[in-house]
Formats: C-alpha cells, sequence, structure tokens
C-alpha cells in the first residue's frame, strides 16, 4: 500500500480523492492546494506516489511536475485531468509524469492507476 501526497485547489476534490485513497488501503501523507505548496509537501513527506490537479491558482499541476521531477527524478505523479485538457495531459507526460485519470474521479480507476505504479 501506498503513501500518497494528493493535490488540488478544490478542497471538495481533495477530499474525494482522500476517501478514495483510503478506501483503496493507501495513506494520505499531505495534501497540497497548489504547485507551490506541492513541492515543498513533497519534500517535507517524500510520498510514493501524487495525485497531481492541472489547473490551480499560482504555479500549475504541469509546472509543479516539471520542478518536482528535475529535483526528485524518480517521483511518480498521476495527473487529475478534467475534459479538454488533453494538452496539458501531454505535456505533464512529457514533463515527467506517470499516467493521468480523467474527472470525475472513478474510484476504481483511480485505484487500479495507483496500484500500477507501486
Ligand atoms: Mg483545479
Amino acid at each position: 500500500m501506498g503513501r500518497i501526497l494528493i493535490v488540488d485547489d478544490a478542497a471538495f476534490m481533495r477530499m474525494v480523492l482522500r476517501q478514495i485513497v483510503i478506501e483503496g488501503g493507501h495513506q494520505v501523507v499531505g495534501e497540497a492546494g497548489n504547485g507551490e505548496e506541492a513541492i515543498s509537501t513533497y519534500g517535507k513527506v517524500l510520498p510514493d506516489i501524487v495525485t497531481m490537479d492541472i489547473t490551480m491558482p499560482g504555479m500549475d499541476g504541469v509546472e509543479a511536475v516539471r520542478q518536482i521531477i528535475s529535483k526528485h527524478p524518480t517521483a511518480k505523479i498521476i495527473m487529475c485531468s478534467a475534459m479538454g485538457q488533453k494538452t496539458m495531459v501531454i505535456d505533464a507526460i512529457k514533463a515527467g509524469a506517470k499516467d493521468f485519470v480523467v474527472k470525475p474521479i472513478q474510484k476504481e480507476k483511480l485505484l487500479e492507476v495507483l496500484i500500477k505504479h507501486l
């Protein structure tokens, strides 16, 4: 089971993700609401996997992936994207993100992706 860092600017979305992660038997080791927070929290908790939102105020998820990967090349980051964000998902994958799930997040799909990358 994995130690997961959840990044999303929407508190409701973080709650949904937290619930799924916990129901899957994983541990939530941190939460962040934007890219800057994601980077600093990543360094503190060194999670097994990050779930990363794309659109956030301040630094977005794609730039956060670039910066986390540049400091921690083995970081495993899963993008949580909305419809119509295909270009940004591709940018994130090019920057080193490992996978993506599409919102609305389906529990089974997210858990499957987490297990695949643990
Ligand atoms: Mg967002």
